[in-house]
């Protein structure tokens, strides 16, 4: 992990928040790799999710909203971690953090000695209005989900949807973490990529529905190539589940943050929940809005009316990336190699002219850097000797490298070279797009 932040830092994928006045916990700063990782992923999530899909809908809301959606949603009252706090030095933990309460009474030996768990609610306060004293409390939303739930007449309305659909959506979510840490993966701001998919109160149906996107969600990652020996599905126990939740799976990742192997270094990475009526039929009562959806069933005479159920896919776009950087982070011989999907990686393709004092070579160079900028993102590296500029490439995952040599000027072919198996191919110039596309596709 040690290596990874540093990387992420050096390279400039990620970076602690306020750095320079101390840093603020919890919360990291995306630099220009690691804005564009993120911007791939969500791209990738959103053409799965919505683009290749017709009955999926997009959707933006808003961070601020009523502090009514909260009571209504059941998180004034529900969300909520039960907290212990060492009598000694005051640090806090969640109780279900068992490993690293372990941890902490190793520190302070048979002195160690706790409060009594403290239910602690994880919604982010904020305060609106210019007038003292006249301020209005509300709440940076704690899930993306609610903005969705309480424009689903809105939707419905806008649109000629029929049931079952979906309404998807990528933001920011903030909580209150008892323990922020292992780098971004609990952060206090963070941004979630969710569907909710609103169908039939049947319960086999919505259960097959429930499975399938279990599936879809799974393949996800796996297809965008995290090893499947790290990915595995686990069930909520009972006791578990959340207050709104029927049934929920997560999908978890084998991290480096627990002893190899070890049931802890099993990590959630994506929530999938059947939610039920419990959102609308919440804000039905909340709002005294009717969230009914009519149906025009062929099999009964006129329309049937019902509280639809839903099923969500909830996922951590920073766990996303995070677990995409550990599983692609590799040391081979000399260098050390980033193999993210070409889909994923920052930059597709660098392009390197052999010298830098050849203007003939730079110029050529330069003419394939700029006709191949306006279809992917480009790197230019004219500094040092060639294997130097493998390597700096290698580390942040640019899947081709290629190198326009003297070769280049008689006959307007070059070497493309791959990242991961090192080998070199002569290609002619025209050829280039189509090569990288082909990876891309
Ligand atoms: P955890 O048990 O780890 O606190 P959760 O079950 O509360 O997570 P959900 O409410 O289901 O998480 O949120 C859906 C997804 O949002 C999670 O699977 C995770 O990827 C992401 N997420 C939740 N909390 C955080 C956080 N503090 N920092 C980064 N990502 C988060």
């Amino acid at each position: 992990m040690e290596k990874i932040v540093s990387l992420c830092k050096r390279r400039g994928f990620i970076y602690p928040g306020s750095e320079i006045y101390g840093g603020l916990k919890g919360t990291w700063d995306y630099g220009p790799l690691g804005g564009e990782l993120k911007f791939n992923l969500k791209q990738e999530w959103w053409k799965t999710m919505v683009k290749e899909r017709d009955d999926v809908v997009g959707f933006s809301g808003s961070i601020l909203m009523n502090s009514k959606v909260w009571e209504g949603s059941g998180h004034m009252q529900n969300f909520t971690d039960p907290l212990v706090e060492c009598k000694i030095c005051h640090q806090r933990f969640r109780t279900d953090q068992e490993d690293a309460i372990k941890e902490h009474e190793k520190e302070h030996g048979k002195k160690a000695s706790w409060t009594e768990p403290k239910r602690f609610n994880l919604l982010v306060e904020a305060k609106l209005g210019v007038v003292e004293g006249e301020k209005n409390t509300t709440y940076l939303r704690g899930e993306i989900t609610q903005g969705v739930h309480v424009n689903f007449k809105n939707i419905l309305n806008s649109s000629r949807l029929k049931i079952p659909f979906g309404v998807a959506q990528i933001g920011k979510a903030f909580r209150n973490e008892i323990t922020p840490g292992n780098f971004t993966y609990r952060s206090v701001e963070f941004e979630q990529m969710e569907l909710q998919y609103y169908v039939k109160p049947d319960e086999k149906e919505s259960m097959k529905q429930y499975d399938y996107f279990k599936k879809i969600r799974m393949d996800w990652y796996k297809n965008l190539g995290i090893k499947k020996e790290n990915l595995r599905f686990r069930e909520h126990k009972k006791d578990e589940l959340a207050h709104y939740a029927r049934a929920a799976w997560d999908i978890e990742y084998k991290t480096p943050f627990a002893a190899p192997d070890s049931e802890a270094s099993w990590k959630e990475l994506e929530g999938i929940h059947h939610r039920g009526d419990w959102d609308l039929l919440r804000h039905q009562q909340f709002s005294g809005q009717d969230m009914n959806y009519f149906d025009e069933n062929p099999l009964i005479s006129g329309k049937e009316k019902f509280i639809p159920w839903v099923i969500e896919t909830s996922g951590g776009i920073d766990r996303a990336i995070l677990f995409f950087l550990i599983d692609a982070y590799c040391e081979e011989a000399e260098r050390t190699i980033l193999k993210l999907h070409p889909k994923l990686a920052p930059y597709k393709v660098a392009v390197f002219p052999l010298l830098k004092n050849k203007p003939d070579l730079v110029k050529k160079a330069d003419g394939i850097y700029k006709e191949l900028k306006k279809y992917f993102n480009v790197a230019w590296d004219d500094r040092g000797n060639i294997g130097k500029r493998y390597f700096s490439q290698d580390e942040i995952g640019t899947p081709f490298c290629i190198t326009v040599d003297f070769e280049t000027l008689e006959n307007n072919t070059i070497t493309v070279r791959d990242r991961d198996s090192m080998k070199q191919t002569r290609i002619k110039i025209e050829e280039i797009k189509s090569y990288i596309n082909d990876k891309l596709t």
